[in-house]
């Protein structure tokens, strides 16, 4: 199967994005990642991006799709991609099917972990880490108490690379950039919604039983 994860930041798209990818053995494809191992690699197309990135240029849909056409091509991704943060755009989603039909392969599903913005403003303003043990605590979600965290006090730390602000801002933007992609799908039957508000391990209970019962 092929699938699509969709969902504003703060939603917990990198962990339901990784237990799909151990549990199920895809392989994640994301578009960021694609163009910095194309640059690494400096391969002619590399090298072009990273000319276009040096001029602060955005790199068009062109590239990208080149980029993703590359990996769906390649027998040993055959059946097994899960896309995150791809198709950003209307025009990449029609190139998506086009370069999925012509390797004989399309999208199972979508899902878009839908998330309130107050739970996001939550998770992004909770968030500690101990500076000893480095488990990671939310004061409103998961606070730590005498149970689950042994280290004194003062090595808590609120996590400073957080900014609040940037994040709920993106969700923002997210919001309005994400609906008519979802438009799409939706109108293809292939869109689920999925409450996000809820913890981690229930999310991906929800995913997990949805996945198991696809067979293509
Ligand atoms: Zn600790």
């Amino acid at each position: 199967m092929n699938l699509i994860l969709f969902g504003p930041p703060g939603a917990g798209k990198g962990s339901q994005s990784n237990n799909i990818i151990n549990n199920f053995n895809l392989k994640q494809v994301s578009t960021g990642d694609l163009l910095r191992s194309e640059i690494k690699t400096q391969t002619d197309l590399g090298k072009k991006i990273e000319s276009i990135i040096n001029n602060g240029e955005l790199v068009s849909d062109d590239l990208v799709n080149t980029l993703i056409g590359k990996i769906i091509s390649d027998p040993k991704n055959f059946n097994r991609l899960i896309f995150d943060g791809y198709p950003r755009t209307i025009s990449q989603a029609y190139s998506l099917e086009k370069l999925l039909k012509e390797f004989n392969q399309k999208i199972s599903i979508v899902f878009n972990l839908k998330v309130d913005k107050d739970i996001v403003s939550k998770r992004v303003n909770g968030r500690i880490i101990c500076i000893r043990c480095f488990r990671i605590f939310n004061v409103y979600l998961n606070p730590p108490n005498s149970k689950n965290h042994k280290c004194e006090k003062k090595y808590l730390k609120k996590r400073t690379d957080d900014n609040s602000k940037t994040i709920l801002n993106r969700y923002e933007t997210y919001v309005v950039k994400s609906k008519p992609i979802l438009d799409y799908y939706n109108k293809k039957g292939l869109l689920l919604e999925i409450d996000g508000n809820q913890k981690i391990v229930e999310i991906y209970d929800k995913i997990k039983g949805i996945l198991e019962n696809i067979r293509d």
